[in-house]
């Protein structure tokens, strides 16, 4: 690709939350910017909220069908990818703890939190490996690290250390590739998942994802990162 080209990123669930001010500080900083949520309308009204050089697709990241045909779909209007963001996610853990939660709920947290990342990167490495300087960045969480862990948020948790592994794997895969791939904590924000007492803002919550696209050393890869600073996995 012509490296005078605009940037362009990814993100998914970029519709409302941390998201949302991900694709608008992106934006901000010059990238064109593809919004992904699960419904068309959702994707097209945030897009539609931020104006000129957004584009929306509707992607579920829980369901391989859907990726497929968001992929396919893309591929038709563009041909490079230089941001994956992987920022969709839930919190299905209400009320349980390690001992009560069903097969099921763990099961509905991995495939969102954990599984949709590495099926993301995978069906959309092509258009990465076609950016001069690709970077991955997955939207995980405190809770998702070692020290982090918490009995009463078993799939949560579970799904955000196992992401936090996945980042570790694909930054070993793709770094012959020379594609950076880092995990981002955004701390407690005030969005629909962290409810009103979060101490953050959505846009400081988005602040470390985006110095990851834009600003950060490129060789840095693997890590875990919070607050522009590394931190244990
Ligand atoms: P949010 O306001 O609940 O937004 C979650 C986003 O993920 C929505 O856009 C939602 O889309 C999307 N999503 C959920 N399931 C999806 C799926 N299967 N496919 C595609 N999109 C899906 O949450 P948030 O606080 O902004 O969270 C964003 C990320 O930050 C998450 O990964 C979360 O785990 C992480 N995080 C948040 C906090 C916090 O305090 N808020 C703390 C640490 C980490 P729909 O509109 O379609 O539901």
């Amino acid at each position: 690709m012509d490296s005078q080209q605009t940037k362009r990123a990814l993100v998914t669930g970029g519709n409302r939350g941390i998201g949302f001010a991900i694709s608008k500080g992106l934006l901000a900083a010059g990238y064109e910017v593809i919004i992904t949520a699960r419904s068309l309308e959702g994707a097209q009204q945030a897009a539609s909220k931020l104006g000129d050089g957004v584009m929306s697709i509707a992607l579920d990241v829980s369901d391989d069908d859907s990726i497929e045909t968001a992929a396919k779909k893309l591929t038709q209007d563009i041909d490079y990818l230089d941001v994956l963001v992987n920022n969709a996610g839930i919190y299905p853990d209400k009320n349980i703890d390690v001992l009560t939660i069903s097969r099921d709920v763990l099961e509905t947290a991995l495939q969102t939190n954990t599984l949709g990342v590495i099926q993301m990167v995978q069906r959309f490495l092509p258009l990465l490996e076609a950016s001069p300087e690709a970077r991955v960045i997955n939207v995980s969480s405190g809770m998702g690290s070692l020290n982090g862990l918490t009995n009463t948020a078993p799939s949560y948790c579970l799904s955000k250390l196992a992401l936090n592994g996945a980042t570790i794997m694909l930054s070993q895969s793709l770094q012959s590739k020379g594609i950076a791939v880092n995990s981002v904590g955004p701390g407690w924000v005030k969005t629909d998942m962290g409810g009103s007492s979060a101490p953050r803002t959505p846009e400081q919550g988005a602040d470390t994802v985006i110095w990851l696209a834009t600003e950060a050393p490129y060789k840095e890869t693997g890590k875990f990162w919070r607050d522009r600073a590394i931190i244990s996995f």
